[in-house]
């Protein structure tokens, strides 16, 4: 009786305290919650004007003002032109705390818009001699105005916030450079966030859910371009010179074996050539063939181990041709990793924000390109995956003209990213 007395003398502080932290958390949820419902019309009016005035990669003067001018009435302190256009705003909270980042990307595409919204883009640019609009078809309209929303709540419950938040706004996405840059010009050379978050908007997930892949999450962008060379002759008198268009052929081929016959079944290769121009006519062997191609892979050593093997191909099937050729191979976009530690912190809270796990789902990596890869090779970064298809439609598509992102995705956005940074400890 006395021991039972004890121990509940003992463990009832300790209790407490739980029961008060749990109280603070379900009020801190409400708060983060009641901020984000008051600012959403806000939002929704920046969305709209942002997708409105798109702006190609290192032109994103317009947004990048606005979102300086945005961060600057909030009291952040705020850095402009890094790298052109970029934008650092830093919000210092009242308690004590680790230092975190968020990045968002502003840039747009070359694309004339074809959703018929109301604020749809009128924006044009000239490319190649054609003119050609300009629309905010990957969602970075979505993502500059989470950004903001994030960064309006966070100062709305400063007292709550334990550390800084650097709010990243960078420009050039699309040509995979603009996160690079900004690293370049020293953007974490004053102040080094020890963990960075973004978004990116998902156009195979509906409305309402986030995924993320567990450790890759974007793939190495490389490529190359390849020019056949040779003397040209008549189609009638295929000897009398090195034919471009079946040594291209041979290569093109060649390097799908290759995918197929060199590489680990369980390492993700693509090779696509997705441009191959030769000739004028149908009896003229022509005096060259271009081919151009994008390799995706995963990892730094399977990407240089399928450069060798590409250059070991094109080397050997135009040496056995007796064709000149000139190479150019580019390495790109590093593949994205996800920090598997960080991940794992910050997917209970996600859940919570989101209204439980079943709106949280585990994907396949993307082969696709992401220059958020830059900053998460600096330091430990998670990038998810915000659903916006919108209820009635099954399904919608990035670079499309017609991309169609449902706004109610910058709501959970906000709020998720909001109390990523209000519980992260
Ligand atoms: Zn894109
Ligand atoms: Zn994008």
């Amino acid at each position: 009786m006395r021991n039972k007395k004890k121990v509940i003398f003992l463990l009832g502080p300790v209790i407490f305290f739980f029961l008060s932290m749990k109280a603070g958390e379900k009020d801190l949820k409400k708060r983060i919650e009641a901020v984000v419902e008051k600012i959403t019309p806000e939002l929704i009016e920046i969305r709209r004007d942002i997708h409105a005035h798109p702006e190609l990669a290192f032109q994103e003067k317009r947004t990048a003002a606005k979102v300086a001018s945005y961060l600057q009435h909030l009291g952040l302190e705020v850095r402009t032109g890094i790298a052109g256009t970029g934008v650092l705003g830093i919000l210092r909270g009242l308690k004590k705390g680790p230092i975190l980042a968020m990045r968002a990307d502003m840039d747009a595409l070359p694309i004339t818009e074809a959703t018929g919204l109301p604020f749809s883009s009128k924006e044009k640019t000239i490319i190649n001699g054609q003119e050609v609009g300009l629309m905010h078809a990957c969602g970075h309209d979505i993502h500059t105005t989470i950004l903001l929303g994030v960064a309006r709540v966070l100062s709305e419950l400063k007292s709550e916030l334990k550390g800084t938040i650097l709010f990243i706004a960078q420009p050039a996405e699309e040509y995979g450079d603009g996160a690079a840059e900004m690293l370049k010009a020293g953007l974490f050379r004053e102040i080094k966030p020890e963990a960075i978050f973004a978004f990116h908007v998902d156009d195979e997930a509906r409305v309402g859910f986030i995924r993320y892949a567990p450790d890759y999450a974007a793939a190495n962008v490389d490529g190359f371009d390849l020019m056949i060379e040779s003397e040209g002759c008549h189609g009638s008198d295929p000897d009398a010179c090195v034919d471009p268009i079946v040594v291209g052929a041979q290569i093109v081929l060649a390097l799908q074996v290759m995918v197929s016959r060199e590489i680990d079944v369980h390492d993700d290769t693509v090779i696509t050539v997705g441009s191959f121009h030769a000739g004028t006519a149908r009896n003229i062997i022509p005096d060259k063939a271009e081919l151009k191609a994008t390799i995706r892979t995963y990892g730094e050593s399977q990407r240089l181990a399928v450069k060798e093997k590409v250059e070991r191909i094109i080397q050997n099937i135009c040496e056995a041709a007796n064709a000149r050729y000139n190479l150019q191979y580019h390495l790109g976009t590093p593949a994205l990793r996800q920090d598997p530690a960080l991940l794992k912190k910050i997917l209970p809270i996600v859940q919570e924000a989101v209204g439980g796990p079943q709106y949280v789902i585990e994907a396949r990596p993307s082969m696709g390109g992401e220059d958020f890869s830059y900053f998460a090779r600096e330091i430990p970064a998670v990038m998810l995956w915000l659903g916006v298809v919108p209820e009635h439609l099954t399904r919608t598509s990035v670079h499309s003209p017609t991309f169609l992102a449902d706004e109610k995705s910058i709501p959970i956005g906000v709020k998720t990213m909001a109390s990523i940074f209000l519980h992260y400890q």
